[in-house]
């Protein structure tokens, strides 16, 4: 269950409206939290069936992202990268073009910290709040309502959202003013990728050496090399289960955010270039949507290695009883 009825109760009392707007692989389950949790919401995605799910669940649909910001509280975006929150905020049709203060933004797209300061004194001018709040937890952690939360903006702010982004997360920290959330965010990333990186290269020795990876795993996770890569990603990997949790070309996308705000500093990040030119290396073989999990398919190209077998496809239903 997403979260619990305790949870539920608390935040049906919050009479607070809200805009969810982006209902890919994080948002929706987001938003549908929300909608559990008692929130009434109005919800829009640029491919409009994406909104069936939660309009059956009783949201609204918005017309665009204007439409979404006249209507509501607090809007929450989590689309793809800066180029896209900037046109869901400031695009003519865009949250800023409807937007009736007091209203708040919160973002959750992993992004620019420079946009989102950008993005922050934009809104400020026309009255709206703004906390760049982007998440770790992955697919998983956003159904469970249990996602990591890093803020960068007005503590007040946060402080008056914190009912809302309870509902989506369960570790959420303050992390500092505009653009540090997001910077928090690519500090994250960097950690995640050279951890996909470090389980992908393990596990691609262990076939080399023609072992059991089963086996390896089953002794490897419960030592000091145990992490959630490990734990979450290594099953997959063995399996050759490439579907997404988190795509390859979303990934590579903080990378380079990563490596880009370091440049500006003057700092050097030798794993993440290397682990980013491994991640390219899937994206240029076609695998650019797959899970992050695919980083292994680098691995053993380099290491002249079988692939794994991919999962068996789903047995066919059996046809129904007496209709032959
Ligand atoms: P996704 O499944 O690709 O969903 C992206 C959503 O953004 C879709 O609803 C898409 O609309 C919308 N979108 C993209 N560009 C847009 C634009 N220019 N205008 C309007 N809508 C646009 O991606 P996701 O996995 O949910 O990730 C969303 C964000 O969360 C990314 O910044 C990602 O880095 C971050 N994140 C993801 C994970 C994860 O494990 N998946 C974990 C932490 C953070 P359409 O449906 O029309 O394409």
């Amino acid at each position: 269950m997403a979260m619990t009825m305790d949870k539920a109760k608390a935040t049906k009392t919050n009479k607070c409206k809200i805009g969810f707007i982006g209902l890919g692989i994080m948002g929706r389950p987001m938003a549908e939290n929300l909608l559990k949790a008692g929130y009434e919401l109005v919800v829009w995605n640029r491919t409009a069936a994406k909104m069936a799910p939660l309009l059956a669940l009783g949201a609204q649909a918005g017309k665009n992202p204007a439409d979404v910001a006249g209507k509501v509280d607090i809007v929450i975006t989590i689309v793809g990268d800066s180029p896209d929150v900037e046109q869901v905020v400031l695009g003519p049709d865009g949250v800023l073009a409807g937007a009736r203060p007091p209203l708040t933004l919160i973002d959750m797209t992993t992004m620019s910290p420079a946009v989102a300061r950008k993005l922050a004194a934009a809104c400020a001018e026309k009255g709206v709040d703004m906390l760049d709040a982007p998440v770790s937890g992955g697919e998983p952690g956003a159904i469970a309502g249990t996602l990591s939360i890093m803020v960068g903006g007005r503590a007040e702010v946060l402080e008056r959202c914190r009912p809302v982004l309870e509902v989506l997360g369960k570790n959420i920290v303050h992390v500092g003013g505009h653009g540090d959330g997001q910077m928090v965010k690519l500090c994250n990333q960097v950690i995640c990728g050279l951890n996909i990186l470090a389980t992908a290269e393990g596990l691609a020795l262990a076939a080399k050496a023609g072992l059991d990876r089963q086996k390896v795993l089953e002794v490897v996770t419960k030592g000091a090399a145990g992490s959630w890569m490990l734990s979450n990603l290594g099953p997959k990997m063995i399996a050759g289960d490439f579907a997404p949790g988190f795509m390859v070309r979303l990934q590579l996308k903080d990378l380079r955010l990563a490596l880009e705000a370091a440049e500006q500093m003057d700092m050097p990040l030798p794993g993440t270039a290397l682990a980013q030119q491994l991640f390219r290396t899937v994206q240029a073989a076609g695998g650019g949507n797959e899970g992050t999990q695919a980083m292994i398919k680098a691995l053993e190209k380099l290491g002249h290695i079988a692939p794994a077998p991919a999962p068996a496809p789903e047995p066919a239903p059996e046809p129904p009883a007496g209709k032959e």
